[in-house]
C-alpha cells in the first residue's frame, strides 16, 4: 500500500559514499560504493510503499551509472538532478521540480521530508521550501554545524539504518 509520507532524498554521502567515487576524464562518476546500510534502507523504504524522489546535485549520467551498477535505480519514482534543472540545492527550483514530477501541491508539503547530509544545501533548502528536514551526519566531509537558523535540521540521524524507523514514525504521526 502506498504510504502518505513522501521522501525526497540526496545521493552523495546520503546513499553513496562520495569518498569512493571514481570519475572519468569528463568528470562523470563511473563507479561509487554505497554507505553501509544505505542500499538495504532504500529497498526497505521502497518495499514499505514509500514514494522516493531523488533530489541531487550532479550530472545525470553520473547517477545513471551509479544506480545502474548498484541496482537501486528502481527505488526512485522520479529523479531531480541539478544538471538537468540548471541550478543546485538549496535553490527552490530543485524542490519544485520534484513536487511537479510527483504531482504534489503546496498542501502536500506537510507530508514531505528531505533527507540529506549537507546543512547548506539539503537542510537549508528543505527548511526554506517548507518541508521537513532530516540530516544524516554520517559523513565528516562537510561542516555539519548550522551557520544560521535555516540550516538547523528538524531531525538528525547518524547512519542510514536509522532512517526507516524515523520515517515510519513520521508517517504514523500523519494518520
Ligand atoms: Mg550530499
Amino acid at each position: 500500500m502506498e504510504k502518505k509520507l513522501i521522501i525526497f532524498i540526496d545521493s552523495g554521502d546520503t546513499i553513496i559514499d562520495e569518498g569512493t567515487e571514481i570519475r572519468d576524464e569528463n568528470g562523470i562518476v563511473i563507479h561509487a560504493e554505497l554507505i553501509e546500510g544505505a542500499g538495504e534502507t532504500l529497498k526497505a523504504l521502497y518495499d514499505a510503499g514509500y514514494t522516493i524522489a531523488l533530489v541531487a546535485d550532479g550530472e545525470v549520467q553520473s547517477f545513471t551509472n551509479v544506480y545502474e551498477q548498484n541496482g537501486l535505480g528502481y527505488c526512485f519514482k522520479t529523479r531531480t538532478i541539478s544538471e538537468a534543472v540548471g541550478m543546485q540545492k538549496p535553490a527552490r527550483i530543485m524542490f519544485e521540480d520534484a513536487m511537479e514530477k510527483n504531482n504534489l501541491k503546496d498542501e502536500d508539503k506537510k507530508r514531505i521530508v528531505m533527507v540529506g547530509n549537507n546543512v547548506k544545501k539539503d537542510i537549508a533548502g528543505a527548511n526554506q521550501f517548507g518541508i521537513t528536514s532530516i540530516l544524516l551526519d554520517w559523513s565528516p566531509r562537510y561542516d555539519m554545524n548550522p551557520a544560521s537558523p535555516e540550516q538547523i535540521p528538524d531531525y538528525i540521524i547518524h547512519k542510514p539504518a536509522e532512517l526507516l524507523p524515523l520515517i515510519e514514525k513520521l508517517n504514523n504521526d500523519l494518520q
